[in-house]
């Protein structure tokens, strides 16, 4: 007997760019829409840069503000805000990686301005209607349909300068994106057939860009994965691997693109058991007998981090950070038990890799 599947999906009206030079393509996105007075945003490490690509688009852009930092902590949203509003700022454009683009989805929700989102890492943050920012050392996430960016524009050269390992940590983020689609209970047809595509076109990808980091095909290549792993992140929910990641950066102050490298072959074994024919397809595109098997071998293969004993996490802070992901319930397709987590985040610490039959038991 066939079975009817039942999905919904969710499609917003974004427009992205691909391949072509961003200063171009942001002029002309500017004129599309009739706006005349963008504001730049920037980290202050890319000021320099930031001035050269308002330079570059014109008078339409008429204030550049490099004050982007990590994590969007809401007293810089606060602080930029006023900078905005007396620059009568009728568009917003975010040059860099996620911690811009969430000063201006953080931006365009106070100011209901139109945001061009450019970005500079794989974070993938751009595609999506989610904003995680940071106030008074905690980090919360929210979800609105006005944070998601109207137009992405995606420019391999800008990339190009982006070192290896942020790269790398970058990319194994949006990949997460799409492991975790995989298994998600809101998947369907098309965000599963989206992350497979992502997962192959960076496994493929990343490890010619590690050979040249110039080579501007497998940059663009990147970026494409990376999108349709950000995609899939807008379109479903994340589990295990998400919340771990979350919980180690939020409480323990970890650095985000490099937990998720950690994390994600462990995540994924933990889960591997119970859901082998959703994986199947990634293990076959990782060429391995496991996906979490395979992931820890290509974050091996790329020189990515592989324990949270080297990004700084005490021994002595398992219990808790164990204890932190199994607080509130959440969706996920292996039961979330306190000494399986607390076994994947040993070998996690350690840096060994996942067990091949998972955590339970
Ligand atoms: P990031 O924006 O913090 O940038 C990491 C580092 O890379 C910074 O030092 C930055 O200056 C540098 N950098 C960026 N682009 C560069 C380039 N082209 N050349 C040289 N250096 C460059 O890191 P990220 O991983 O892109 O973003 C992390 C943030 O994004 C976190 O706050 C995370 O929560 C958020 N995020 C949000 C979503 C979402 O959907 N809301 C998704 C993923 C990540």
């Amino acid at each position: 007997m066939t079975q009817i599947q039942t999905f919904a999906l969710r499609l917003s009206a974004l427009r992205a760019q691909f391949g072509q030079a961003a200063a171009p393509a942001i002029a002309a996105a500017l004129q599309q829409m009739s706006l005349t007075r963008a504001v730049l945003l920037a980290t202050p490490g890319h000021a320099e840069q930031a001035h050269d690509m308002a330079a570059q688009i014109g008078p339409s852009v008429v204030a550049v503000l490099p004050v982007a930092q990590m994590h969007t902590p809401v007293e810089v949203t606060h602080h930029a805000l006023p900078h905005v509003l007396a620059a009568k700022a009728d568009a917003l454009i975010s040059l860099g990686g996620g911690s811009v683009t969430g000063l201006g989805k953080a931006l365009a929700l106070h100011t209901h301005l139109p945001h061009i989102a450019v970005p500079t890492t794989h974070s993938g943050s751009e595609v999506t209607g989610i904003l995680g920012q940071t106030e008074a050392g905690r980090k919360t996430t929210m979800t609105d349909a006005r944070l998601q960016p109207q137009v992405v524009i995606y420019d391999p050269r800008l990339i190009a300068t982006l070192p290896a390992a942020i790269t790398v940590t970058s990319a194994l983020n949006a990949l997460a994106h799409a492991v975790e689609a995989l298994y998600a209970p809101d998947r369907n047809p098309l965000t599963s057939t989206l992350a497979l595509q992502g997962a192959q076109a960076l496994i493929t990808a990343l490890p010619k860009v590690l050979e040249n980091l110039n080579n501007l095909e497998a940059r663009a290549d990147c970026q494409y994965g990376g999108f349709l792993c950000g995609l899939v992140l807008g379109q479903v929910g994340m589990g295990l691997h998400h919340k771990l990641c979350h919980t180690l950066g939020g409480s323990f102050g970890l650095p985000h693109a490099q937990t998720h490298a950690v994390i994600l072959p462990h995540a994924v074994a933990y889960n591997e058991a119970a859901v082998p024919d959703l994986l199947a397809p990634l293990a076959a595109i990782l060429k391995a007998e496991t996906a979490g098997q395979g992931l820890y071998t290509l974050a091996q293969s790329l020189h990515a981090p592989q324990s949270l004993r080297d990004l700084g996490l005490a021994e002595a802070d398992l219990d808790r950070a164990a204890d932190l992901a199994t607080q509130s319930p959440y969706p996920n397709p292996s039961p979330l038990e306190k000494p399986a987590l607390r076994a994947l985040l040993q070998a996690a610490w350690e840096g060994y890799p996942p067990k091949p039959r998972g955590y339970h038991g």
